[in-house]
């Protein structure tokens, strides 16, 4: 047999044009696919999310078959082949008698790994290429980070829109400000959001319906619901959505970006993470809409910079930050936070509305909205002290869009400040007040945000008052903790005595999972 050269396409890298698969050889090449039982039941992957992979999968391999290319793809319930990466890859290298495996550079260490050592057993080389449907590479992060004392989001965005030219005027930013935050953070009043355009709904096909009995059938204690599976699993239907979220709620994207509200998981939020870190849809041609949508007075300019900045700059920088900080970046924890996460985060039943409601969506649709993630279930977290890796796993597990590249970075760090400020310049942490003006949860809640002490404080609350407490020393240095320092010096000793005492009581009724 030919000695052959394998095209390893990872679950999360479905890019038609990439640099693998540009270019290659239908003689001498195989493109190598797996669908690993080993991977999905590392964690209990939510169901919608293993659906979601295992559709965009199978539709990619049909499409590359189509493009004249051979395909090995091995199913799921192909159970008498190897079910993890490594062993599986080594496998497939002997069945092919492989000379070498090409690969895109894997967004997850774990994985690289895995990858790296089933070549060296076999003995042939591996080409790690750059995965082009980046904006910027590994090489320009690291270029820019080399010599900065800290890495600021806002830098780094602002070398990328001037290096990518987008929303210049003349070499400055349109408008005359890199950031137009101060307009992004409206709340609703109290008639809500009223009627939010209708989401895009995708039918599904039979290749997305055999996935769906596939997954029901193998992963049936798995967390999550599979019905009304609707979401984008090729490329084109990735681009209707960026479509209908650019004419349909870009306009008012900045304005309510951090607003909530009971009964309404998606409200003006795009819902591209999946698709784009599937690699479906290619994050500059989302960054391109948003502009022309602005350049043709089809949406405001707080809205366009606000998402631009997201993809532009959250989305790049975060990627920079997991590959600069290196392998043992998920093991930090500044904070010694050692609680185990509560066992709500799984099923919803608490009676604090604002968890309910997020982790009650996140069962249904496997999606949460950014300002949920940070200033509920992360802050629950951060404020309670509960094992920042244990956090990271359930999010890894409950989310469409997680992968160790994009998760780490905002759990670990954005979320949970415990890389000690590497990602965040301050820990994200508000009490139940913030909640109360940003959503209507408090309205139906048994908890009072104002109330830090007696029977119905606010767990939010008390926890923000008591996180200050424990943690006043080591955030005293820092000059942005420097206002919320000050409040808390203001209360007397009785009343922070109390507070801590209140706080025990929470993490004691957190533990035996009835609060
Ligand atoms: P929109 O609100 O419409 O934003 C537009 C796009 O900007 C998103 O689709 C996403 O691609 C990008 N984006 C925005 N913020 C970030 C960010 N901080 N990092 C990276 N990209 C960003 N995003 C993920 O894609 N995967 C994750 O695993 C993930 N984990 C998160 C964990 C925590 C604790 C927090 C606070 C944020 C996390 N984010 C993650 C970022 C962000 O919350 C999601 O990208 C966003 O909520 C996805 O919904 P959307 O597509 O409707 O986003
Ligand atoms: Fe959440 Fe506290 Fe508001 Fe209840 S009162 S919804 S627990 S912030």
């Amino acid at each position: 047999m030919m000695a052959r050269r394998l095209l390893l396409v990872l679950q999360d890298q479905l890019l038609r044009d990439s640099n693998l698969l540009r270019g290659a050889d239908a003689e001498s090449d195989v493109v190598v696919m797996a669908e690993l039982g080993a991977e999905h039941r590392r964690l209990p992957f939510h169901k919608r999310r293993i659906a979601l992979i295992l559709a965009a999968m199978r539709h990619f391999r049909e499409d590359v078959r189509d493009s004249g290319l051979e395909v090995d793809y091995q199913h799921i319930d192909d159970d008498d082949r190897p079910q993890d990466l490594r062993s599986w890859l080594q496998h497939t290298i002997e069945k092919h008698e492989a000379s070498e495996v090409r690969v895109l550079q894997p967004g997850d260490h774990r994985q690289q790994t895995a990858i790296e050592e089933a070549c060296s057993e076999a003995a042939i080389s591996l080409k790690t290429l750059k995965d082009g449907h980046f904006i910027s590479s590994l090489d320009y992060f690291r270029e820019w980070a080399s010599g900065r004392k800290r890495l600021t989001l806002e830098y780094f965005y602002r070398q990328l829109r001037r290096d990518h030219d987008v929303l210049l005027h003349d070499d400055e930013p349109v408008g005359g400000d890199w950031n137009y935050d101060d307009q992004n953070r409206e709340s609703f009043s109290s008639d809500g959001p009223g009627l939010l355009p209708a989401q895009p709904q995708f039918p599904i096909d039979t290749i997305t319906e055999e996935v769906l009995a596939t997954v029901e059938e193998h992963f049936p204690d798995h967390p999550g619901a599979l019905d009304d599976f609707d979401l984008p699993v090729t490329p084109s239907q990735a681009s209707e959505t960026l479509t209908d979220f650019i004419a349909n709620r870009l306009p008012s994207f900045g304005t309510y970006q951090d607003a909530m509200w009971m009964d309404e998981p998606f409200l003006y939020h795009s819902r591209l993470s999946a698709s784009l870190n599937l690699h479906l849809l290619d994050p500059m041609d989302s960054v391109r809409s948003a502009e022309n949508a602005y350049r043709n007075n089809a949406a405001p300019l707080n809205a366009v910079e606000g998402f631009i900045r997201q993809i532009l700059g959250w989305r790049e920088f975060v990627r920079g930050i997991y590959f600069y900080a290196g392998e043992e970046y998920g093991e930090h924890n500044a904070l010694d936070a050692r609680e185990d996460l509560p066992e709500f985060f799984w099923t919803a039943e608490t009676e604090m509305i604002c968890i309910r409601q997020t982790v009650s969506q996140i069962q249904q649709h496997a999606y949460a909205h950014h300002i949920q993630r940070l200033m509920v279930t992360g802050l629950f977290s951060l404020l309670y002290g509960a094992d920042p890796a244990q956090f990271d796993d359930w999010h890894m597990a409950m989310y469409l869009d997680a992968w160790p590249w994009v998760s780490a970075p905002n759990t670990i760090g954005m979320s949970q400040y415990a890389d000690g400020g590497l990602v965040a310049t301050k820990p994200y942490i508000a009490s139940g007040k913030y909640m109360n003006r940003m959503s209507n949860y408090c309205q139906h809640c048994p908890y009072d945000p104002d109330k830090a002490t007696g029977d119905d404080a606010c767990p939010f609350t008390t926890m923000y008052w008591d996180f200050l407490m424990r943690h006043e020393e080591e955030l005293s240095d820092n000059r942005r903790m420097n206002f919320q320092l000050a409040n808390l010096r203001r209360k007397d000793a009785q009343k922070q005595n109390a507070i801590r005492s209140q706080a025990e009581t929470v993490r004691d009724r957190a533990r035996r999972n009835s609060l």
